[in-house]
């Protein structure tokens, strides 16, 4: 396919509205894409984005929909497809955790956190390919993180659905390849959120230690990564892992 101009493609990110959703929605409006921001329960921040991507010149939108749930995603698919058209690059941000050690875990804390980081890719994965094989191009970029590819003690369900992610996507990759379509990874190490925030004083100077780089990341530090991958010039790079951790795991 030749190459288009990134205002040709619309970017669809779940869980934009805060965190590392909003820094890749908003790179990658800068970097020219239209970008669905789709958002469950920060209606007034993904609403915010949409003004401040709006006055750059970027046409966007956000959409209300919890992507764990199948009947959630087709209707975002169809809601997104009516107002901006066909998704040519879909994050699958969307994430939450529930921690707790395996011996205490509950069913529900198991199976909450399964289907917000790992049957939401799935669900949404499928709906974009559709489009995507049509297309002959896509993007697909998975935001899974280090627990995912070295474990965290207490997170047995996050690290599991973050490592799922990483054998989602390769399977994705393969079967796709031949379509114009990448389907990579990102993981994150400690980046500074919301969801690090949550995090007690002692825990974050001892994951701080652990960073060659010397610092926390940044939402931005993964938003770039992102940028790339979802861009013309990773066209050759697909089933890939790429750690954003500031040398914290370097497996
Ligand atoms: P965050 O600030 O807590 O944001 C989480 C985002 O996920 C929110 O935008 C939230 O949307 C969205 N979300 C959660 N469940 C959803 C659902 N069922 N449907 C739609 N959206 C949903 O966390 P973050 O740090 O930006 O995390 C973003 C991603 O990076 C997650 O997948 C996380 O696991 C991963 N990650 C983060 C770190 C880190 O250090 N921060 C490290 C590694 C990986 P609403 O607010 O609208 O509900």
């Amino acid at each position: 396919m030749e190459k288009k101009e990134n205002g040709e493609y619309l970017a669809l990110v779940t869980g934009g509205g805060r965190g590392i959703g909003r820094a890749a929605a908003l790179e990658l409006g800068r970097r020219g894409y239209r970008v669905a921001v789709n958002y469950n329960t920060s209606a007034a921040a993904a609403e915010a984005l949409c003004e401040e991507l709006a006055a750059l010149g970027v046409q966007a939108a956000a959409f209300k929909a919890d992507v764990s749930r199948s009947e959630d995603v087709s209707a975002l698919f169809e809601a997104v497809e009516g107002t901006l058209g066909a998704v040519q690059v879909l994050v699958n941000n969307a994430g939450i955790t529930r921690d707790n050690l395996l011996m205490r875990m509950k069913d529900e804390e198991w199976e909450s956190v399964i289907s917000a980081n790992l049957t939401s890719a799935f669900l949404c994965t499928r709906e974009a390919l559709r489009g995507m094989v049509r297309a002959k191009w896509g993007r697909v970029i998975c935001v899974s993180s280090v627990a995912g590819l070295i474990g965290n003690a207490g997170q047995a369900n996050y690290s599991a659905s973050k490592a799922g992610l990483v054998g989602f996507a390769k399977s994705a990759a393969r079967e796709y390849a031949g379509k114009g379509i990448t389907v990579n990874v990102v993981a994150p190490g400690f980046i500074e959120t919301n969801m690090t925030d949550a995090l007690k004083e002692n825990v974050r100077s001892a994951m701080l230690h652990q960073i060659p780089a010397g610092r926390a990341g940044r939402p931005e530090d993964v938003a770039n990564a992102v940028a790339f991958l979802a861009s013309d010039e990773s066209a050759y790079v697909t089933g890939q892992v790429l750690a954003v951790d500031g040398g914290m795991t370097m497996c």
